[in-house]
């Protein structure tokens, strides 16, 4: 390699840098098995890399917090969280099952059965392998209908090989007071006595603040994980997971009534100080931000002016001591006193939409203590691949583990 290919390879942009807090995401995965209670199996859901945040240091944290049942959006995902987390119960949400049998099988994935197409071809090939089953109680997306069901209901294979788990999804459950959860739990119990599954699981992150009627046995936990409380409940319990700091490229002298940025959206009224940041649309800065938010240096706040770029924002600085903002400095867009909650709910943009984007834009940083749990999971990880694991595999049935 040359010199610098080398340099470019190990000196990465840290121009927009996103901290993920991961003791944080620990603390939320036990307050969230907090709120459950003992009787409920606490799923994380990291799919979609981890909404952006990384899947591989998300699962290891969650793992060495005691979590053992994970969802992934599809079994690429399963695969590579396969690969860190040798002994989870990995089940994919979606995914070609009749193309891919064959490696949900070799790599233990539980496949999610979403359509009548992928229900019979369980049955014809594998009706003794475990699956879970999807069905649709209201949320017109992925999963059998409540008729399908009952078609499958009269067979006999079907009564024979229940699903393990048997899943649905709420649509309102962000609001907690909404009649549409009632009407979903009673088509789900409808659903429950026809199947009889081993287990049940209705509840994704917001659920869980609905009463334990609604909780069943497994809880599929993905956004309170990385701090989002969907459901607004106060006192919020979740701990802030993210922080996203960006540098000061360049500071300039605007003076009074020349514009800034793309459109001339904004004119200075006075001779100003704008300092030029390097985050943008590109690292995942939503673009509705533009004179909607603020950037903090120190304990000075400065609004953000202007349109936003792909690579650039541009902040008024006028009123903060120089030494803060000068070039290299940083300027803190989300941090204690102001979180993804609030930015999504300045700029009316869903929070998981803006973590996914600032989660693949930014440079990710990962900070945690190395706590007791954490050294031994190091350990553990070290010791138990490749060996191990093919050792796993030639043993046989992983389900022995327990458990659903
Ligand atoms: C994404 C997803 C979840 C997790 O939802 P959160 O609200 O982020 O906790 C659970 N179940 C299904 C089916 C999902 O698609």
């Amino acid at each position: 390699m040359t010199e610098a290919a080398t340099v470019a390879r190990y000196l990465p942009l840290d121009s927009a840098v996103l901290e993920i807090d991961l003791d944080a995401v620990r603390a939320n995965y036990i307050t969230m098995g907090g709120i459950l209670g003992a009787d409920v199996i606490t799923a994380a859901v990291v799919k979609s890399d981890a909404y952006g945040l990384g899947l591989e240091p998300l699962a290891r944290t969650l793992w060495a917090a005691g979590c053992r049942s994970f969802f992934v959006a599809n079994l690429e995902e399963a695969l590579r969280l396969r690969a860190v987390c040798p002994f989870a119960r990995i089940a994919a949400f979606h995914d070609d099952y009749v193309r891919f049998k064959r490696i949900y099988r070799l790599e233990d994935i539980l496949p999610v059965i979403n359509t009548q197409e992928e229900m019979d071809f369980h049955f014809r090939t594998a009706a003794a392998d475990p699956y879970l089953l999807n069905v649709d109680t209201g949320f017109s997306r992925l999963g059998l209908s409540p008729s399908e069901i009952a078609d499958f209901s009269r067979e006999d294979w079907f009564l024979r090989h229940p699903p393990r788990i048997l899943i649905s999804h709420l649509a309102c459950s962000d609001h907690l007071s909404d009649t549409m959860n009632g009407v979903q739990k009673q088509r789900f119990e409808a659903l429950r006595r026809v199947v009889k599954p081993v287990a049940s699981s209705l509840v994704a992150s917001a659920g869980a603040w609905l009463d334990t009627s609604f909780h069943y046995d497994l809880a599929r936990i993905g956004s309170a994980l990385f701090g989002l409380n969907n459901a607004g409940v106060h006192p919020n319990p979740l701990r802030a997971v993210l922080r996203l700091k960006a540098r000061v490229l360049a500071v300039r002298e605007v003076s009074a009534l020349e514009a800034v940025g793309y459109g001339a959206t904004f004119r200075a009224r006075r001779n100003s100080r704008i300092a030029i940041v390097g985050i943008g649309y590109a690292q995942g800065l939503p673009w509705a931000c533009a004179g909607r938010i603020s950037a903090r240096f120190g304990a000075h706040s400065a609004p953000v002016v202007g349109r936003i770029s792909m690579e650039y924002v541009t902040v008024d600085v006028t009123d903060v001591p120089t030494e803060l903002c000068g070039p290299g400095a940083w300027a803190q867009f989300l941090h204690d006193e102001f979180g993804v909650g609030d930015l999504a709910a300045q700029i009316g943009v869903n929070e998981q939409e803006i973590v996914m984007r600032l989660g693949s834009g930014c440079l990710k940083r990962y900070r945690h203590d190395h706590s007791e749990g954490a050294d031994l999971f190091e350990l553990a990880q070290r010791s138990s691949a490749p060996e191990t694991l093919g050792l796993y595999h030639s043993t046989g049935d992983r389900a022995a583990l327990g458990g659903i």
